[in-house]
This record gives C-alpha cells, structure tokens and sequence, in this order.
C-alpha cells in the first residue's frame, strides 16, 4: 500500500521493515505493483468513490428486486403459509382487537368479497377476509402473503355509505396478493442482507438477520411501484366488474380526510414523512383514478 513500508518476513519470526517507506524489493511479484498504482492513481479513486455507490444501488434497487420476482415463484405454498400466519399472529397481539362491527354489516361486505372474488375466480379458500378493531392503524386495510385480507371497524364505517369504495380498497389488497408483493418484499429484504453482509465483510451476522426478515416485511410495507401495481390492478377489475375508477379515487380521498384530521400537528408531520417515503402521494392515486 502506498506510504507504507514493504516488510520482510523471515522464517524465524523475525522482519525487516526499511526506513524508506517508497522502497519495493525488486524480486517481489509485480502484481503488487499493479495493486499501489491503483492506489495512488486520483482517477482510481475517483472511479471507486463514484462507482461503488453507483454499484451498490443497482445490486440493491435493481438485480435484487428483478430476481425477487421471479424466485418468489419457487417458493413452497407452505413457507408462505406460515410466514402470513406468523406476521398475523404477530399484528394481532400488537394491534388488533376483536371487531365491534354489527354481523349484518360483516355479512353485506362478506358477500361482496365473495361475489367479486368469484367474477374474478380467484381461490376462495385463499382469499378470506376478517374485521378487527384498531386504534393504532384507524381507518385502514392490509393484505398478509399467505391471503388474508384484513380490514378494521374503522374503515368499514368510514365507508359504511360507499360501499363501491370498500369494493375498491378489496380489489387493491387482493392485488398485493396477487402479485405477491409481501413475499417479494421478503425475499428483498433477505437477498440485500446477504449482499450487504458480503460487501462489507459481516458473515456472521448473516444467519442471524436472514432469519429475523419475516418480521421485516410488517415493519417496511410496500415499495411506491407495488402500491402503483396494486392500485392498477384494482382499476383494471372495477371496471372489469362493471365499477368505476371513481369508486377508487373516493376511498383514497375519504381515507386522506380521516387520517389528516385525527392526528395532532407533530403525528401529522411524523405519518406524512413516513407516507412520502414508501407510498405514491394520495392526490397522485386520485389523480391517477380519475383519469
Ligand atoms: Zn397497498
């Protein structure tokens, strides 16, 4: 390395190290030589400084998701089953409650579901759908890997007089499932540990983290392009179904409403920072809708 001395080793332990720290022995492999022009050369350096982020970014953000996608098809049915029951078993004990919604009105979108799932013949012992009461998600809905759709009190109500618009939020959690989106971001998750654990010299910790990203999936939600997908997905069948896209545009703009006027100043800017960071902005989506 430049600046610093080449040594000698020798076979009783002993070393020589010169006083000159630019001297090279002559008889030494020229490959070194090769290693210190790198070194010292600016432009190298220069290259690796701009390159390897560079890099690094494309194996993240690129390779890894483009691979996600098609290596999520091997999975075994099983693994996602238990990875979907896991993170629910999980969210249940953290942040739902039993619902409180009348049985008439969990039987009405019950039937919806049911009748949409089957215009669409997609598995209905896949896709099932449950209600929970939920103070810390309010008004909201998730889809977990393995086909569970849940959806809490709050939204139900919120969209007690809009039922197309609850057909709308179905139809996009259903186009989570559909193109696996958990499982992807999963298996993302996993794969950019590995690569991360490699550049940067961490082998160890590799097990350890690879084992903990079934929780990861809860913790970092979708990408912006898998919520645009989704939302595609639920424009395409509700016109499909004989629905509008307005129907969409209406969901999102009742759930926009809700959530900016519960929450106090700070939470506002904390969730919206939050928001700007994984999700499209919710005006883009109604825009998008209306269209
Ligand atoms: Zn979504």
């Amino acid at each position: 390395m430049a600046g610093l001395a080449d040594e000698l080793n020798f076979e009783d332990g002993s070393r020589f190290i010169p006083l000159d720290v630019s001297y090279r022995w002559p008889f030494k492999e020229k490959s070194h030589h090769v290693m210190e022009r790198l070194e010292k050369s600016k432009w190298a350096i220069l290259a690796a400084v701009v390159f390897t982020p560079l890099f690094m970014w494309l194996v993240l953000y690129k390779a890894v998701p483009a691979i996600a996608v098609y290596s999520v098809d091997t999975l075994p049915h099983n693994v996602i089953n238990q990875m979907g029951e896991q993170s629910f078993t999980v969210i249940k004990k953290l942040a739902l409650d039993p619902s409180e919604l009348p049985i008439e009105q969990q039987a009405k979108v019950q039937a919806h579901f049911k009748s949409m799932l089957n215009a669409l013949s997609l598995d209905q012992s896949v896709y099932r759908l449950s209600f929970y009461k939920s103070d810390s998600f309010g008004a909201n809905a998730f889809a977990l890997p393995h086909g569970r759709i849940v959806v809490t009190d709050e939204l139900a109500n919120l969209l007690a007089d809009k039922p197309n618009a609850l057909k709308a939020v179905l139809l996009h959690e259903m186009g989570h499932v559909v193109h696996q989106h958990s499982v992807r971001i999963t298996a993302q998750s996993a794969a950019s540990t590995i690569v991360l654990a490699v550049v940067f010299g961490d082998l160890e910790g590799v097990a350890e983290i690879a084992l903990g990203t079934g929780a990861s999936f809860a913790q970092q939600g979708f990408s912006r392009d898998m919520e645009r997908e989704a939302d595609s997905f639920a424009l395409t069948q509700l016109e499909s179904l004989g629905y509008s896209s307005n129907d969409f545009a209406d969901a999102i703009e009742a759930l926009q409403k809700s959530h900016t006027s519960e929450n106090e100043h700070l939470e506002k800017v904390n969730n919206l920072l939050e928001y700007l960071s994984s999700h499209p902005s919710a005006q883009e989506r109604i825009d998008n809708a209306r269209k």
